[in-house]
């Protein structure tokens, strides 16, 4: 599959005077953001698993080079990315090699540290996607990329073939595809950036948020803008997306990038009622987190995923610094 980068859109946010009446909304908002605060460490229970590889972080980006200690405080963020995943409920079914069977994919080396890697008969748990990260200084501009590599291929029992490819997911190839599964992939992260590696408060103008970007990332691992039931319901004519429940939230078929493979730069939803720029459109604001919207969420859910209905923990990750942003362009275009 492609690597998709999410590079920074360099508007910075509205300054707080520019806007009437922004101060006395964005201290309501803050009061809200510390009533909500508590529920983060009450998270469901997860139905899909993330499980990071850091095998080939060998430069330096989770694991520090001196000491060869992991550092903690970006994995727990990759952790906490992972986390907004919890509403997908779907059962993905174990890749277990027995006897005769035999599988691999390539994948770009997620530190850019060598050449491409071929994974050799993986074994990974039900409900669960190995995802491969790592980091290394590049160009400005890109955030990171991800993508599920290339050349995959398995060979053996029919069912072990099918737990490869599609993970016990129905009808997930072709033009009509509507389901996906999938092993996992790999996300490169750029060092040269000035990230913000935060949970919390703190996020400050001209700095990209990591845990944004780690989100956004796994998104397309877990298809979007990359799956076939994802690419089946795309109108090329209109460049729009027609998935039945994001032309709900959205009010219409959606308008897409020109690689159809994100909404188009700056397509609002909300999250709990608040709008915000949508997670997976191709760029971040600076100085902004970007949680997943009621439309991101219907995107996975027309590529396939069971989306469940359980509260949003994303609520408790609001914070100042990102709704003065949503405030300042609070243009409503969503139903
Ligand atoms: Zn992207």
């Amino acid at each position: 599959m492609s690597c998709l980068s999410k590079p920074i859109n360099q508007r910075m946010p509205p300054s707080k005077s520019a806007i009437p009446g922004l101060g006395r909304n964005a201290a309501r908002a803050m009061r809200l953001a510390a009533a909500l605060a508590l529920p983060a460490m009450a998270f469901p229970a997860r139905a899909i698993t993330v499980q990071f590889d850091y095998s080939y972080d060998t430069r330096g980006f989770f694991t520090d080079s001196v000491s060869g200690e992991p550092i903690a405080e970006r994995r727990a963020l990759l952790e906490l990315a992972a986390g907004t995943y919890a509403r997908f409920s779907d059962h993905l079914t174990p890749i277990s090699p027995q006897a005769g069977d035999t599988w691999s994919v390539t994948i770009t080396h997620p530190s850019l540290g060598g050449p491409p890697l071929t994974l050799t008969d993986l074994s990974v748990a039900a409900d669960t996607i190995r995802v491969y990260v790592g980091g290394s200084p590049s160009a400005p501009g890109v955030l990171g990329f991800a993508g599920t590599g290339s050349n995959l291929n398995a060979n053996g029992s029919a069912a072990f073939v099918a737990d490869v490819n599609s993970r016990g997911q129905t009808n997930t190839s072709g033009d009509s595809a509507s389901d996906y599964g999938v092993w996992g992939g790999y996300i490169w992260f750029n060092a040269a950036q000035d990230w913000y590696f935060g949970a919390a408060a703190g996020l400050s103008p001209g700095r990209p948020d990591f845990l944004t970007t780690a989100t956004h990332e796994l998104g397309h691992i877990l298809g979007f803008g990359t799956a076939d039931s994802w690419f089946s319901q795309i109108d090329e004519t209109g460049h729009t997306f027609t998935g039945a429940a994001s032309t709900a939230v959205y009010g219409g078929p959606v308008p897409l990038d020109s690689f159809y493979s994100h909404w188009a730069e700056g397509v609002n939803s909300d999250v709990d009622g608040i709008i915000q720029e949508t997670l997976m459109d191709p760029s971040t604001v600076r100085g902004q987190r970007e949680l997943m919207t009621r439309l991101d969420y219907a995107g996975f859910s027309d590529i396939g995923w069971q989306v469940t209905a359980v509260p949003l923990p994303a609520s408790a990750w609001l914070f100042g610094s990102t709704l003065l942003g949503w405030f300042g362009r609070s243009r409503r275009k969503s139903a």
